[in-house]
């Protein structure tokens, strides 16, 4: 059961395809809490004002994929914002271990969060009273097996990604209102996953992946400073293409580059490696998920499942 929306609202593609699993504990600040008394207060300036710091992260057959650049990111994030986790940072992984495991978890989608706490409800972040930790464990909705199969339409939508001097892409924080605008243009399109580009007119990222190209056999993804998340499956893509000798690019990529790409493809810890075979209702190269993309796709299967 979807948690919302009307049944032509309900996209398939997104992190809660479930109803939160029955009898669930979650973390909040060293004590493990049932599902209906997990809350936080209406003054933490998390609800206030979107002012905080989270991570999405997966685990496999009982092992937390990546922890360490997950939990690197997630502090790299606070320190952006001048947040200081109540926790350090082996305490935090540790608490995330001990989340999944109370919940009989192997393989799981985690949400990992540090909040700037209760203050007023004015916008100073001194006025808190301390960071809150919460840390939220759930069943993994895996996305229907004909999207991998057979490729995502997206659109490019006029939304920009917030600029690096307004609020870095790198910061993934609380505040996703950037994001859900172009979600929500995407939807309304039709399609599940829009690209955004940067001021400059450079392709970006998408609401909640990064993007890749192939283009003559070499995979072409935009650099950090095109305004994007430092993203980990990004990362585990380059790692995977390097070790089959295939060097991916960073560089700008305009929308020429898209239409005249060969294969397309995005990244991110839900959807993992997910073949793009339409933009803005042009089809990519002959609209089939391309060789490349689908060798790392079965690279990233046996990574993380192998
Ligand atoms: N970009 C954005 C905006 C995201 O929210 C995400 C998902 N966290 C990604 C990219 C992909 O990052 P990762 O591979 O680290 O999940």
């Amino acid at each position: 059961m979807r948690r919302q929306g009307t049944p032509e609202a309900r996209p398939y593609w997104g992190i809660a395809g479930k109803e939160i699993t029955m009898g669930l504990k979650v973390y909040i600040n060293g004590e493990l809490v049932d599902k209906e008394n997990a809350k936080i207060s209406v003054f933490d300036h998390g609800f206030l004002y979107g002012d905080g710091v989270f991570e999405g992260i997966r685990a496999y057959n009982g092992k937390v994929f990546k922890m360490k650049e997950h939990i690197d990111r997630l502090f790299d994030s606070a320190a952006a914002i001048e947040l200081k986790a109540p926790i350090p940072r082996e305490q935090y992984a540790a608490a995330i271990e001990s989340t999944l495991k109370a919940n009989n978890l192997r393989d799981a989608y985690i949400r990992a969060i540090v909040t700037r706490g209760i203050g007023t409800l004015g916008l100073n972040p001194r006025n808190c009273t301390g960071a809150s930790v919460v840390i939220i464990t759930d069943s993994i909705a895996l996305y229907p097996k004909e999207l991998y199969e057979n490729g995502l339409s997206v659109i490019t939508v006029s939304t920009i990604r917030n600029h690096p001097n307004a609020l870095d892409p790198r910061i993934k924080s609380l505040n996703y209102l950037n994001n859900i605008l172009a979600k929500i243009e995407g939807l309304n399109a039709g399609v599940e996953e829009a690209i955004m580009l940067n001021i400059q007119g450079y392709v970006a990222e998408c609401t909640g992946d990064n993007i890749f190209i192939v283009k003559d056999g070499v995979p072409i993804t935009p650099p950090l400073s095109a305004g994007i998340l430092d993203g980990i499956t990004r990362h585990t893509v380059m790692d995977l293409a390097a070790a089959r000798g295939i060097m991916v690019r960073e560089d700008n990529l305009t929308r020429y580059d898209l239409f005249t790409a060969d294969e397309c493809f995005l990244t991110g810890t839900a959807a993992e490696l997910i073949p793009v075979v339409k933009i803005d209702g042009r089809l990519v190269a002959d609209g089939k998920p391309g060789p490349t993309t689908l060798q790392l796709l079965a690279d990233f299967r046996k990574l993380t499942r192998g």
